[in-house]
């Protein structure tokens, strides 16, 4: 049932062991041929993904959902449309890095069509390359170019907001992971200082100077204090409240 259940969860990664398998015993050129290029793109993730997975960890702990909204949300305006395409133009790395930190993003309440225009201006306006650009085909030439692609990643993330809903954006693991998960204290975390007590006096208590849920088995779904709970879990100092997957128990 697990192997089954790991199998579904990774279900490109078997795909492509299975054509490399198929490759292996029908064209084995090809196959090696295909491993050695793989090779070289998993080395090169290897090097660039875990300082990507820290950064985005750093900030997902520390930046408090509030400041993402602000800049990000659906009601940051043209100021986070400013600074999605900011983001996007000066990050630097592949476009690969710029999912996990999206993801981050999306998640802490940024907006589709901000996720859009990050994503976008990661892919095609890196603006060292623009010098890059200038050198080997012109200044007009760039100008241009940038004009119009800079033009086609608004109407895309407009258009994207429209189509696209974030709710759509959760995987359906992530979706049935949120509907299971139970609220949980990190006890190691916690310092006592009795924050969550009081925005949430309902849910939370103090007892040998650490927080404890009144409740053992509060879900988001089954809660009154929904809002007030994510609330808590934002303003936690330390960040030991959170919602923990029942299938982790
Ligand atoms: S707010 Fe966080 S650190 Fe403070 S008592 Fe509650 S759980 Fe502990």
């Amino acid at each position: 049932m697990k192997a089954i259940k790991r199998v579904r969860r990774n279900k490109l990664l078997f795909l492509a062991i299975t054509i490399y398998l198929f490759l292996l015993g029908t064209m084995p050129d090809k196959a090696i041929q295909s491993s050695k290029n793989s090779m070289y793109y998993i080395i090169e993730m290897l090097e660039i993904m875990p300082v990507i997975f820290i950064l985005t960890s750093l900030i997902e702990a520390w930046v408090p959902r509030k400041a993402i909204e602000n800049s990000f949300g659906e009601n940051s305006g043209i100021k986070g449309t400013i600074f999605s395409f900011l983001l996007g133009s000066f990050s630097a790395g592949p476009i690969y890095a710029a999912f996990p930190v999206c993801k981050m993003l999306l998640k802490k309440g940024a907006s589709t069509s901000n996720i859009v225009v990050i994503l976008s201006a990661w892919a095609v306006i890196k603006v060292p390359m623009l010098a890059n650009e200038v050198k080997f085909l012109g200044a007009k030439f760039m100008a241009i170019r940038w004009i119009l692609t800079t033009t086609s990643i608004f109407i895309m993330a407009y258009i994207m907001s429209k189509v696209v809903k974030k709710e759509d954006l959760l995987h359906e693991e992530e979706k049935q992971a949120n509907e299971n998960a139970v609220l949980a204290i990190k006890s190691q975390y916690c310092i006592g200082c009795g924050l969550c007590t009081k925005l949430s006096p309902d849910t939370f208590i103090i007892c040998d100077k650490k927080a404890k849920l009144i409740n053992e088995n509060i879900q988001l779904q089954n809660t009154d204090n929904a809002e007030s709970i994510n609330n808590t879990i934002e303003k936690c100092p330390t960040k030991a409240i959170y919602f923990r997957n029942i299938s982790s128990f």
